[in-house]
């Protein structure tokens, strides 16, 4: 830049690139801006999602980073990093679906997840039969000529029901259905892939950040047809991870495999001693022996049922809702999978529209608390519980 003015020169600084030595952890690259020595060069950087960088929202290496990282854990053949779970659910179902096709859904699915069913249902034309998502028979009596996908969560919210994906996908093997796993409650522990699953889906906002300071989500593909498919729509959606929130993502793997071990012994240590509480009359919780879904989740989570769990108040709505005003240590709050625990009472805050029967029917007690174990010591996180029991009860 010498023998340019200070103006341009103040616009041009140089750009370091290591050479002779590598960083060993991934550089933030945070501009949006990539320059190309010929046209032909940044022709082809519009055509895929591997392609060279380009402009940040079809692709930038620090998302790139995150992207191969968790492709890699869940043993698919690409991934799309977006800016939220419900980002990733979005560009995955508009990617794939359109007017006059069929969905098969669990019913026990996050309440955004849902949300997004019923719209695409109403405003877009895309019919959705839910399941009870117990039996795989359930989607062979469902499809149609027109089913597109079956949409499963690993472990739900808050009932902790756990979906036997090897059968249910399984039951759509040899035809186009795709199978897609909502796999947020249990990173590493499931993989969905290895069980016939084509596309996982995680809020990364959740374990895999595992932090409590990001917002973000991810699609994994088995086929990097469907990655391709999938991240063209993403492109005009515009629904792309910030390099922040993905290098932030990327740290939090490093831990994601200690922090969920911890976490699901916790949790089932929880479990237990809930269990055997007076105040308490059910707990939710897969490793417990009497889950409706034990056998099935020691085949599928072998090695820990992750950290959320849930459990009965005999007090109902009043006892549960002042359960959750009681924590101390433990917040009061809405999200899951941090390294601090959480309890949430939904029938008082997420869901509190719902009357009894509804809350019933969607598998919700009044009294119902959920409880996402973080990486305290369980005997503290106890002490806690027992304080706020003996107040709400
Ligand atoms: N999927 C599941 C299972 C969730 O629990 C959530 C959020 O709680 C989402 C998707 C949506 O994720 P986000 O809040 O990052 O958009």
């Amino acid at each position: 830049m010498n023998g340019h003015h200070a103006q341009t020169r103040a616009v041009h600084p140089p750009v370091i690139s290591p050479a002779g030595s590598r960083p060993l952890g991934m550089p933030i690259y945070q501009g949006h801006l990539f320059s190309f020595e010929t046209a032909g060069e940044l022709a082809a950087a519009f055509q895929g999602p591997d392609e060279a960088f380009m402009y940040a929202r079809l692709g930038n290496p620090t998302v790139r980073s995150l992207e191969r990282a968790v492709a890699e854990l869940e043993g698919g053949a690409g991934a799309l990093a977006t800016g939220s779970g419900m980002g990733a659910v979005n560009a995955v179902l508009m990617g794939l679906l359109r007017s006059g096709d069929h969905v098969i859904a669990q019913t026990a699915l996050y309440g955004g997840t849902y949300a997004l069913f019923q719209d695409l249902a109403e405003r877009w034309g895309v019919e959705v039969t839910f399941i009870p998502g117990d039996d795989p028979a359930e989607v062979r009596e469902a499809l149609r000529p027109e089913t597109r996908l079956v949409y499963l969560e690993t472990v739900a919210n808050p009932t902790t029901h756990v979906t036997d994906i090897p059968a249910f996908s399984a039951a759509v093997s040899g035809t186009d259905v795709l199978t897609v796993v909502d796999n947020t409650f249990a990173p590493l522990l499931c993989k969905p892939i290895d069980h016939g699953a084509d596309i996982v889906i995680h809020s990364t906002t959740k374990y895999l950040s595992g932090h409590g300071d990001v917002i973000g989500g991810i699609a994994v593909f088995a086929d990097p047809a469907l990655h391709q498919r999938v991240w063209s729509h993403a492109v005009e959606l515009g629904s792309v991870a910030d390099p922040f929130a993905a290098w932030l993502t990327v740290r939090g793997l490093a831990t994601v495999p200690m922090r969920v071990a911890r976490q699901s012994e916790s949790a089932l240590d929880l479990a237990g001693r809930l269990a055997a509480h007076p105040s308490v009359t059910r707990v939710h919780y897969p490793g417990l022996v009497d889950h409706p879904q034990h056998e099935v989740a020691r085949r599928l989570l072998p090695d820990g049922s992750g950290g959320v769990l849930a459990f009965e108040l005999a007090g109902g709505r009043d006892a549960g809702s002042a359960f959750s005003e009681a924590v101390q240590l433990i917040g009061l709050g809405p999200s899951l999978g941090a390294v601090v625990s959480l309890v949430m009472h939904p029938a008082s805050t997420s869901h509190r529209q719902m009357d009894a029967a509804s809350l019933a029917a969607a598998g919700i007690g009044e009294g119902t608390v959920r409880l996402s174990v973080g990486l305290e010591h369980p005997d503290d996180l106890w002490t806690d519980i027992e304080q706020a029991l003996a107040k709400a009860t």
